[in-house]
């Protein structure tokens, strides 16, 4: 059995101390049971080409840098856990068109450029509290890149490939839908329109979409070509997700032209969860070293202190838009839990020095009487609004939220306008690991985060 290589087999360049983290502790790698075809594989995914480039990464940064100065908001979503065959072009439609639908709404409320940022494209690891399922007794899920959901759980390094071909089938898509007219400003505000007018709590949100409504015809009325213009036709569109699995992160990171800076090339942004953030482990030594704008998860054991050691070992150069902090204490502690850490880290660092951003989501997760894990849609928003309170009471930037969702009408958090039961919760079920929230729900939040971003800038005014 092999959790990892050789240090010795040459996986690949080793100056830069890339692979120092082979000497660490690596928390929540698959025990793989064959070491000659990880090897090969290994081998393959070395070779390869990158999935980003690291120009994009850098873009993503100048964008993130805006967010950390306060001037920008970013919004990061899509599965918990990507699998192979919801890779379809219906499934990643339904993602882009609910990212950007939220995008126009939170633009609007923000009256901020929103940076849009895919969990996309390459979630396909996951990180397990138990080496067991305690429903089946079977090992683990550990995401599509590892093992099959639903057959053998036997880690398969081939696995890695397949998740390397996906990621950049989805990307290729994701690029398209870009710039192809999808993203089209009236368009997608068209679909807020029709969602505003069937959804039960619509009336809530009708003031703000007939906002936005009269913004675009003031912008027609002025003659402003709304479809020909690059800047309502055409999106940024990043791509993030957890970097968990090292030999595969290892594999794809690469050197920039001028061979100085390496950059993890599976994705735009990578993040360390909460799981593997080990200040001396191996997952913040491999990120430490690349250049990519990166996060790191922060739940309640988290100190102020440990936050702190964690954003000087990541950013200690404070880089602009490097490190964004995905604050995920859950709804009954956000309030308590945050302001030290913000404090702290700000007072030792100075303002802005990294990004705030909330995840409502893994917080809250709470299993319901026949089993399903599930989120109440009232506690996610009752932790985005703590994460607004904090940083409203400190003169903090709230940077931006990341949420599990996903584009089809899947019944796996409860509550929201249609007010899901835990009864519900069997209809649609559909998730391969967390409870996302479906189409409806996320444009939901994004109408009630617009109204605190609203609210957050009439009060800085002031
Ligand atoms: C996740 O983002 O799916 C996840 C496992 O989160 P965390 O690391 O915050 O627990
Ligand atoms: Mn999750």
């Amino acid at each position: 059995m092999t959790h990892l290589l050789d240090p010795s087999a040459g996986a690949g360049p080793t100056r830069d101390g890339l692979d120092a983290w082979r000497e660490l502790p690596a928390a929540q790698q698959p025990s793989w049971p064959d070491e000659v075809v990880l090897r090969e594989v290994i081998e393959t995914l070395t070779s390869v080409p990158p999935l980003v480039q690291p120009h994009e990464c850098d873009i993503l940064r100048t964008r993130l840098a805006a967010v950390a100065r306060g001037e920008a908001f970013l919004l990061q979503g899509g599965d918990c856990a990507e699998t192979f065959d919801a890779n379809t072009a219906e499934g990643i439609r339904g993602k882009v068109r609910t990212l950007l639908q939220m995008a126009i709404v939170l633009t609007y409320g923000a009256s901020m450029p929103v940076v849009k940022l895919g969990r996309m494209a390459g979630q396909y690891a996951k990180p397990r509290s138990s080496e067991v399922e305690a429903a089946t007794g079977l090992p683990s899920y550990r995401g599509d890149a590892v093992n099959d959901l639903h057959g053998d759980r036997t880690p398969d390094p081939r696995r890695l490939v397949r998740a390397y071909a996906n990621s950049a089938a989805a990307l290729n898509f994701m690029r398209a839908m870009a710039t192809d007219g999808s993203a089209d400003l009236e368009k997608v505000h068209d679909w807020n329109t029709a969602f505003v007018a069937s959804s039960p709590l619509g009336h809530r949100y009708e003031e703000l979409a007939t906002a936005i409504e009269r913004a675009l015809a003031f912008m027609r009325a002025c003659g402003l070509d709304l479809a020909g213009m690059p800047a309502t036709h055409a999106v940024e569109l990043y791509a993030s997700h957890e970097a968990l699995l090292l030999e595969y992160e290892r594999a794809l990171t690469r050197y920039d032209e001028s061979g100085q800076n390496a950059y993890a090339l599976s994705g735009h942004l990578v993040w360390v969860g909460e799981r593997t953030r080990d200040l001396d482990g191996a997952h913040i030594d491999l990120l430490s070293r690349v250049s990519n704008p990166i996060g790191v998860k922060l739940g309640p054991s988290t100190t102020p202190e440990v936050a702190l050691a964690l954003a000087e070992k990541l950013d200690p150069h404070k880089v602009p838009g490097r490190l964004t902090m995905v604050i995920r204490m859950g709804a009954g502690r956000v309030r308590e839990l945050l302001p030290p850490i913000v404090r702290h880290v700000e007072a030792a660092r100075g303002k802005g020095s990294v990004i705030w951003c909330c995840d409502p989501m893994h917080g809250n997760t709470t299993e319901t009487a026949s089993g399903y894990k599930t989120r109440a849609f009232d506690d996610v928003m009752d932790e985005v609004r703590g994460f607004f309170e904090v940083h409203a009471s400190l003169g903090t930037h709230p940077g931006g939220v990341h949420v599990e969702l996903t584009g089809d009408e899947v019944t796996e958090c409860t509550g929201g306008a249609h007010q899901l039961t835990d009864a519900d919760l069997a209809g649609r079920y559909e998730t391969a690991c967390d409870p996302r929230l479906n189409n409806g729900q996320s444009l939901e939040l994004a109408f009630l985060v617009a109204e605190m971003l609203q609210a957050a800038r009439v009060s800085r005014s002031r």
